[in-house]
């Protein structure tokens, strides 16, 4: 049976024929408004008018969640790995029940086209709290015999107690809960705090947690700032460990936090990105795929392909084909069907985004198409669109290409040889993920080898095994999610029980 919602409501005392949705805190299993009563204002992006509004939180309500979290602790570490999972399972059930009134609420909260959300977003979120049910099963069941030596062991593992899930915009609900379900499955009890710029998802979560049943304070949700909520959350003596995604600077004051106060942290940060084609591809599928890989999410995902580097003897060829297919994505309503390019998330992100469309022009860079807002006609003629850009003639040293810019541009340059692409692809801070097009394969793991780069695909883009490790190396992140790799993080360093085995 589908959830009925009970936000967006009316905050009381509204008297507009319109009134704002109000989403609320999820507390020891009960939705709850901030304790100081403030609000802060929910946008909508594809119409650049506030719709919501969520409980400007502090840290009286992180420490109320804490307390929550704490009491629940005892007896949800003490549950199976399997009942543990049932619950994840009814709540992955939930999702997908709902999966039209969740991808609406995320379209509508981010920007993103609604087929987007409807299709990845909401899906993946599901897709999280299965896949940790049943990985964390054989995780806990971990076990050996070696006959020749007459030996038994078993390998126990224990939750942490307390933990934080500190999420961004881009991808709300999938990446939020790709933090709560492992550590929910490893058995810790859990605060979450969702970006304050998209609030939605996250509080609906709460609600259909009351309807899967799950024991009150096994997962709080605190909505509010991060310099407020977030730094609260860091600090406070009972969180055990932080899980961590967001920008390369906040993370490092998260960092800094965590090694302060001795706690275990795992930091998903920026990316900036190189897409790889040799003139030996696969064309038509590499063409295709660096359209998506550019400009999926309008360019908001961390995996996003953000530099793309085209062989010179393809170059010209790609090049007309690529801005071809750019030119023709379709921008506009994120809830109309034909939309391809919905809405960057908020006003300041839209500012940042076309100051570096400036900042590249200072730099020499051509803009080959796009490098404007646009202004959709009717509902969405004040909303924060950018038209899918695509520079070539900058320098790989400059800010345009060495910055992240978390949005619709990308930048385009040719090069020769193997050896002057890596050196180019590795020459930036970031190293989360590439991508490689090639029909060479020894030459394709040889380049996968050289690149200095957490994840690397090979003639494909966001293809993921959700078993395998996920994160980034150099000023991209610290630790590793996915998997085994989560599960870890979320328990403590294991205990070793052997026996004599006859
Ligand atoms: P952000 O760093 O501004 O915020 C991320 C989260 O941290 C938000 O919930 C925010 O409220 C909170 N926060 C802010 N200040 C805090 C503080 N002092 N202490 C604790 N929490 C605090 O990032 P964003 O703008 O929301 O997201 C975009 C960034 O996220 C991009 O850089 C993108 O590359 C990155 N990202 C990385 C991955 C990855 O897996 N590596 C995935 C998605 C996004």
């Amino acid at each position: 049976m589908a959830v009925k919602f009970v936000q967006p409501r009316a905050p009381q005392g509204t008297a507009s024929t319109k009134p704002l949705g109000e989403f609320c805190n999820f507390i020891g299993g009960e939705l709850r408004a901030s304790k100081s009563g403030e609000h802060l204002d929910t946008v909508d992006p594809a119409t650049g008018k506030t719709y919501a509004r969520i409980p400007d939180s502090g840290a009286p309500d992180v420490a109320e969640a804490v307390a929550a979290a704490k009491k629940a602790f005892g007896s949800w570490s003490e549950c199976s790995p399997r009942d543990r999972g049932s619950y994840l399972l009814k709540i992955a059930a939930l999702i997908e029940e709902n999966l039209e009134a969740l991808a609406l609420a995320e379209s509508q909260d981010n920007g993103k086209p609604l087929s987007l959300a409807r299709q990845v977003d909401i899906p993946r979120a599901a897709e999280n709290f299965r896949f940790f049910a049943q990985h964390a099963l054989s995780f806990f069941e971990e076990g050996y015999i070696d006959s020749a030596k007459g030996v038994a062991s078993r390998i126990e593992r224990e939750p942490l107690g307390v933990v934080a899930c500190i999420s961004p915009w881009n991808l709300p609900l999938y990446l939020f809960t790709w933090k709560i379900a492992p550590a929910l499955a490893a058995g810790n009890t859990v605060v979450g705090k969702p970006s304050e710029v998209t609030p939605a998802t996250a509080a609906l979560l709460g609600e259909l947690c009351i309807e899967a049943g799950l024991p009150p304070g096994v997962l709080n949700i605190i909505q509010g700032l991060g310099s407020t909520v977030g730094a609260a959350l860091c600090e406070h003596a009972d969180v055990s460990a932080i899980s961590f995604t967001g920008g390369t600077a906040t993370g490092s004051r998260v960092r800094a936090t965590a090694e302060r106060l001795g706690k275990r942290a795992t930091l998903e940060l920026g990316g900036k990105n190189p897409s790889i084609l040799f003139e030996d591809a696969d064309y038509d599928i590499a063409l295709t795929t660096a359209v998506r890989s550019a400009f999926s999410n309008q360019g908001q995902i961390c995996l996003c392909g953000s530099r793309l580097f085209v062989q010179r003897s393809i170059y010209e060829r790609f090049k007309t084909d690529f801005i071809a297919r750019v030119s023709k994505l379709v921008v506009g309503d994120p809830l109309e069907a034909a939309t391809q390019q919905g809405a960057l998330v908020s006003e300041t992100h839209l500012q940042k985004v076309l100051s570096y469309i400036e900042l590249s022009k200072a730099e020499g860079g051509n803009i080959l198409c796009g490098g404007a807002r646009l202004s959709p006609s009717g509902r969405c003629e004040d909303g924060f669109f950018v038209a899918p850009t695509v520079i070539e003639g900058l320098s790989t040293s400059c800010r345009t290409s060495q910055e992240e810019i978390f949005g619709p541009v990308v930048t385009l340059q040719p090069f020769d040889s193997e050896e002057e692409v890596i050196a180019a692809a590795n020459a930036t801070q970031y190293g989360l993920a590439a991508n490689i097009w090639t029909r060479d394969v020894e030459k394709a793991h040889r380049v996968a080898h050289a690149l200095e780069s957490g994840i690397v695909w090979i003639n494909c883009w966001m293809l993921r095994d959700l078993r395998t490790p996920f994160g980034g190396v150099k000023n991209s992140g610290v630790g590793r999610e996915g998997g085994d790799e989560a599960l870890r993080f979320f328990t403590k360093a294991p205990k070793t029980i052997s026996w004599p085995q006859a």
